[in-house]
C-alpha cells in the first residue's frame, strides 16, 4: 500500500492507494493562500489530508511503503526545484515529510506521474505515441513515446504574441488560455456567479443556460479555438496516435468533448487528426500515478 499526493495549483488531493492502483481512501481541499507562508501551507494541508484518508479506513502509517507527490514543477535531487505557481524554489519537502513519517518520500512532476497512471492502468495503456495533458489549474503534459514517458511543458508554448501574461514569466502561453482555472473564471464571469462556486457547480449553470446565453455560447466557442491552437501544435510538431486528456477538464466532458472534436474536425493539419480521449482514471490519475513510480 502507498499513498499518492496531488499537489495541485489550487487543490491537494491524497490517496491511498492499492499495488493494483485502487483508490481505497481519498481526501482532497483547496489550498487558499492569504499572507502565510506558503511552503508551510502546503506541507500542513498534506499532513492532515494524509492522516485523515488514514484514520477513515484505520491503516496504521506504519503500513504505508512509500508516500509519492506529484509537483506541479521541476523537481531535482528528490527537492522542489522550481514552482513559479507557488513561487516555491528549493524546497526539501520529501525531506520534511519524512522526518515527520518516518516513510519513504519521492517527488516528481504532476503531468509525467499522471501520464504514468494512464499509461499503467488507464486510456494509454496500448499506445505507441501519445500526448497526455493534464488540463486544471494549469496545463500539465507528458509525451509517451513507445513506452518511455518524457515530461514537457506543453502548457507554457505560446499561443498569442503579447498575450495573457503567465506565471513562468512569459506572455501569451497556452495554459493562459485553455486551463480550467481559466475557464472557470470566465464562466463565472459571464454568468455572474459567486467566486466559491464549484466545477460541478459550473458544469450544471452551463447546462442550464447555454442554449439561451449569447455570451456563454461566444466565450465557450472561444475557449475551444484557444484549445486546438495549443493543440494543433501538439499535433503538427509530435504528431501523436492519440491526445489523451485529463485533470478538471473531465468534470465538463459533455459540454467540452464533441466541441472540441468539431472544431478538430473542421481543421487542417500536416498530419493525419489523433484520436482524442479522455483520461480514463478522470482526476483520480495524478494521485494514482504518484504511487507508480
Ligand atoms: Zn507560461
Amino acid at each position: 500500500m502507498k499513498i499518492g499526493v496531488d499537489l495541485g495549483g489550487s487543490h491537494v488531493a491524497v490517496g491511498i492507494v492499492s499495488d493494483e492502483g485502487k483508490i481505497l481512501s481519498k481526501q482532497e481541499k483547496d489550498l487558499v493562500f492569504s499572507n502565510e507562508d506558503k511552503e508551510q501551507l502546503i506541507r500542513d494541508t498534506i499532513v492532515s489530508l494524509i492522516n485523515n484518508a488514514l484514520r477513515r479506513i484505520n491503516i496504521p502509517i506504519f503500513l504505508i511503503e512509500k508516500i509519492g507527490i506529484g509537483v506541479p514543477g521541476e523537481v531535482q535531487d528528490n527537492k522542489v526545484k522550481k514552482c513559479t505557481k507557488f513561487e516555491i524554489f528549493d524546497w526539501d519537502l520529501a525531506g520534511e515529510l519524512e522526518d515527520f513519517y518516518k516513510v519513504k518520500v519521492e517527488l516528481s512532476n504532476d503531468g509525467y506521474l499522471a501520464a504514468l497512471a494512464e499509461r499503467k492502468f488507464g486510456s494509454l495503456m496500448e499506445e505507441e505515441r501519445a500526448v497526455f495533458l493534464c488540463i486544471g489549474t494549469g496545463i500539465g503534459s507528458a509525451i509517451l513515446n513507445r513506452g518511455v514517458i518524457i515530461p514537457s511543458e506543453i502548457g507554457h508554448t505560446i499561443i498569442k504574441e503579447d498575450g495573457n501574461i503567465c506565471n513562468c514569466g512569459r506572455q501569451g502561453c497556452f495554459e493562459t488560455y485553455a486551463s480550467m482555472k481559466v475557464f472557470k473564471e470566465n464562466i463565472i464571469r459571464v454568468l455572474g456567479l459567486k467566486e466559491s462556486t464549484t466545477s460541478e457547480e459550473i458544469a450544471n449553470y452551463i447546462r442550464v443556460n447555454e442554449n439561451d446565453n449569447e455570451e456563454l455560447k461566444n466565450y465557450i466557442n472561444e475557449y475551444i479555438e484557444y484549445l486546438e491552437v495549443g493543440i494543433s501544435n501538439i499535433i503538427n510538431t509530435i504528431h501523436p496516435d492519440t491526445i489523451c486528456i485529463g485533470g478538471g477538464f473531465v468534470y465538463f466532458e459533455d459540454i467540452l468533448m464533441h466541441r472540441l472534436q468539431e472544431r478538430i474536425n473542421t481543421q487542417i493539419y500536416k498530419f493525419q487528426k489523433p484520436k482524442i480521449v479522455l483520461a480514463k482514471l478522470g482526476n483520480d490519475a495524478g494521485i494514482i500515478g504518484a504511487t507508480c513510480f
